[in-house]
């Protein structure tokens, strides 16, 4: 339904495990590789003998958004992968390793990485936290799942931004103006990846904020203009039937920019 909703996408090839052992601990991709039945990895996360091949695939449609400056559009998430096991529908974080990527072969020194997901982004603030060439910037519904990235949780190269339940446009766009934008123009990064989820949707049914398809439009145009390269990677979202119409309002902000 997504991928029918939009022109002009291409299929991507799987990551590498060098690629993905940037980021994750080889014990922990070793166990994923070899599922062989249904287990539940955490009280979230199911997977089985073939989600380690859709977790490589994600990560390197995410690996291939950086190199052409795109939009990743995959599953499963991201943001809650933890170094060494999965968390809330996460296997493998793509916007981490895309991230290393970026670094390890692309040359690009200084990330920036923008996580307007409706969660905040566990898994992709622990990988990147003693790097001080990334920043991580989160706007999350707080107090909520995962739980972390409250009040005084940021640091030099975290800032994490905790709204209350029920914010919206006004809120999220005063967020980018008072506090993102600054942030990151100081940081003046080579790259900025968007974290994309769009559970913050007045329609979602997993969180209880209310931006709307234009919100998005807006939140993707002010991300796409905040450093000389670009790439966004799908996190959340969970109305599959306002899905499409938003990240291809996304889509549009991101193009404007
Ligand atoms: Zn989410």
């Amino acid at each position: 339904m997504l991928l029918d909703a939009l022109g002009g996408a291409s299929d991507g090839e799987p990551a590498s495990r060098e690629q993905v052992e940037r980021v994750h601990e080889r014990g922990y991709v070793d166990a994923l590789a070899s599922l062989d039945r249904e287990t539940w990895l955490d009280g979230d996360t199911i997977a089985g003998p073939t989600s380690f091949e859709a977790a490589l695939l994600a990560a390197g449609c995410a690996v291939a958004a950086v190199e052409a400056g795109g939009f990743a559009l995959v599953r499963p998430p991201g943001h809650h992968a933890l170094p060494d096991r999965a968390m809330g529908f996460c296997l493998v974080d793509n916007v981490a390793v895309a991230a290393g990527h970026a670094q390890a072969a692309l040359g690009l020194e200084r990330i920036a990485i923008v996580d307007w997901d409706v969660h905040h982004g566990n898994g992709t603030e622990a990988i990147v936290r003693d790097d001080d060439d990334v920043l991580y910037v989160s706007l999350h519904q707080w107090p909520f799942y995962p739980g972390t990235g409250g009040p005084g949780t940021s640091d030099d190269t975290t800032l994490n931004i905790p709204l209350a339940a029920g914010a919206g446009d006004a809120q999220y766009v005063a967020a980018f103006s008072e506090l993102v934008e600054p942030t990151v123009r100081a940081f003046d990064p080579d790259l900025v990846l968007v974290s994309a989820g769009f559970d913050a949707h007045e329609q979602d049914p997993l969180a209880h904020m209310t931006v709307t398809e234009r919100g998005f439009e807006e939140l993707a145009r002010r991300s796409a203009q905040l450093g000389p390269r670009f790439a966004a990677v799908l996190e959340g979202g969970y109305n599959l039937a306002t899905l499409p119409r938003l990240v291809e309002a996304a889509i549009r902000g991101f193009d404007g920019a």
